[in-house]
């Protein structure tokens, strides 16, 4: 039996993309709800430690800042991929977008005048990040939570979205399980957003939680949505040695440096104007150089000293990457140096949509990390990222609402109930299967290929292997077997699904860098080490061909005046 539960507007994703656009449509009288399968306030979005960028010029050394400067450093920072009049509303609506959280209740810290304090961050011609000490998602995912619950919004919880239900090529709901009890049903919309985060969980080093698979991305891919950029991959400098926790670039916004084996500083070499806080891809390929010329620390990590802002700043200002050393490193910065290394972090490509969040296929919207607006192009500054998730949240959330409504729901519920009985098929199909190789298998293999061979570094050779490698995981994936065909909270089976979006979205990534033959921001080919605006000035677009392989396409950058020019530090 088909179960019917429908509102104007589904948002499948409780981050900070899905809880902004969720007060929006809500805001803008649509119905809403929230799908997730966790908990929304344990999103990865709680995890983001040192800010989120606006120019509002309150630091002393900020008074002439301005969104023009921000879209500026925000398209350099780029490499100039960025869609500039895109970047260009996140500039401009970045202020109001802070400002607003500021009133709904976010706790910044905050200058003596009492002003939102700002810190400088990597690739900013102006201190304009700001911040909550180093714990700025959490104030902010907290802060939306509680708007979400102040206005009634419908939550459903720990529901797994298997499937986007899409008739005649319109989206119009999803197929979900529930996790705690292994239910699996519809749920109908005339709109779904997509807000369901990044991927990182697809390379072995990364700063992400477990539960950033990608796996509405996959989602969306499968129903018909484009990937954009897909190559393009953040690693992030300064990740702690051993479990690659982040480490956040307020670190170094604080004044930490960074120093090789032999005690020390080198940025002078590789960004001699603005040393450690040169943008990320710059850093963290410098540190990987010091590391692999012999000038790391047991070949495998550089050092981050604080010692010098003192135990008050440390205490006061970076609190959580403190207790995080002295948790999983066994260092307290105080004292010592932080072990620290490369590691994935951000994806700056993802399901190609406008700046109303609308993808190729009408009533699917997408919404922060997982959606690819461009406005990160090649490479996000630091703090960019949750902006995106206010600014774009909320204008998706304003566009469901515009475009909600005409649906067929005879022909949609149809489509439901079809989609309701293959999705159990499939699911019921992969439950039962209890012999063959085990998803964990597949799954280290993966990101193992990920992080060796479509890494920091690339070139022709790795990236080819990596190609044919997925190619050989996926016919492993043919044979996956579930351990347990228990109902209730089956995370293997669970993890089992997302693997084979996960390796879908491996092989786009890997095939669009193995054809993109240049270098620009964090898409970097030794053997083509130039950015060649001439033939590669394009987004990488990428379909679902009949057969579940990419389809390799391009489109042109948006201009808004800012002339591409040599991207030095
Ligand atoms: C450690 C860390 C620190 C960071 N620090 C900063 C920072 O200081 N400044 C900055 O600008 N950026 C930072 N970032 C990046 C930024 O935090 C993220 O890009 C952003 O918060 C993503 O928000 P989101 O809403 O798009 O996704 P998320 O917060 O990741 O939320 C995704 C949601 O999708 C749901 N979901 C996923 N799959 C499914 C499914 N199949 N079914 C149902 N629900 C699903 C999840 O339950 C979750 O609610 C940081 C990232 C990390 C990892």
């Amino acid at each position: 039996m088909t179960e019917i539960s429908r509102h104007d507007v589904l948002i499948a994703g409780g981050g900070l993309a899905g809880l902004r656009a969720a007060v929006q449509v809500h805001d803008a009288g649509g119905t809403v709800a929230v799908i997730s399968k966790v908990y929304p306030i344990r999103s990865h979005s709680g995890a983001a430690q040192g800010g989120v960028n606006a120019s509002l010029g309150n630091h002393p050394e900020g008074g002439d800042d301005s969104w023009k400067g921000h879209a500026f450093d925000t398209i350099k920072g780029s490499d100039y991929l960025a869609d500039q009049p895109r970047a260009e509303i996140l500039a401009q609506d970045a202020p109001e977008r802070v400002f607003e959280m500021e009133h709904w209740g976010a706790y910044f810290s905050r200058f003596p005048d009492g002003r939102i304090a700002q810190r400088p961050f990597g690739g900013a011609g102006f201190p304009r990040t700001c911040y909550a000490a180093d714990r700025t998602g959490h104030q902010l995912l907290h802060t939306l939570w509680e708007q979400c619950l102040k206005r009634g919004i419908t939550f459903l919880n720990e529901w797994f979205v298997t499937r986007i239900v899409t008739h005649d090529g319109r989206a119009g709901g999803v197929v979900a399980l529930h996790v705690p009890s292994g239910r699996i049903r519809t749920f109908a919309a005339d709109v779904v957003i997509v807000a369901g985060g990044g991927y990182g969980r697809v390379f072995a080093k990364t700063t992400n939680a477990y539960i950033n698979t990608g796996s509405l991305t996959a989602a969306a891919y499968r129903a018909g949505a484009r990937l954009e950029d897909m190559e393009f991959i953040q690693f992030h400098p300064t990740t702690l040695y051993g479990t690659n926790i982040l480490m956040t670039e307020g670190v170094r916004g604080e004044g930490g440096y960074l120093l090789n084996a032999e005690g020390k500083r080198f940025m002078d070499r590789y960004a001699p104007s603005v040393l450690e806080l040169a943008p990320r891809d710059i850093v963290a390929r410098a540190i990987q150089t010091e590391i692999d010329e012999g000038r790391g620390l047991e070949d495998e990590y550089v050092h981050l000293d604080i010692r010098h802002l003192g135990a008050d700043v440390i205490k006061e200002k970076l609190p959580g990457i403190r207790q995080i050393a002295m948790d999983f490193a066994g260092v307290d910065p105080i004292e010592e140096p932080i072990p620290v290394q490369p590691g994935q972090h951000y994806s700056m490509g993802g399901i190609s949509c406008d700046e109303n969040g609308e993808t190729d296929v009408p009533g699917l919207l997408a919404a922060g990390e997982c959606s690819c607006v461009s406005v990160h192009g090649a490479n996000r500054l630091g703090g960019n990222s949750l902006l995106e998730t206010l600014v774009f949240g909320k204008r998706a959330g304003d566009r469901a609402v515009e475009i909600a409504g005409g649906v067929s729901e005879e022909a949609m519920t149809g489509a439901l109930a079809d989609a309701l009985l293959e999705e159990r098929d499939v699911v019921g199909k992969l439950r039962g299967r209890t012999d063959g190789e085990r998803q964990i298998e597949i799954r280290r293999d993966m990101q193992r290929t990920m992080t060796d061979r479509v890494g920091l570094f690339r070139d022709q050779g790795r990236l080819a292997d990596a190609v044919r490698e997925l190619a050989r995981l996926r016919t492993r994936y043919r044979r996956v077997a579930v351990g347990s065909g228990h109902a209730a909270f089956n995370y293997d089976l669970i993890d089992t699904f997302e693997l084979g979006g996960m390796l879908e979205l491996a092989e786009v990534t890997a095939l669009g860098a193995l054809v993109r033959e240049e270098s620009r921001g964090g898409h970097w080919r030794t053997d083509h080490p130039k950015r060649d605006d001439r033939n590669w000035l394009k987004h990488t677009m990428a379909t679902r061909g009949r057969a579940g392989q990419p389809v390799i396409d391009y489109e042109d950058v948006l201009m808004a005046g800012y002339e591409p020019m040599e991207r030095k530090y």
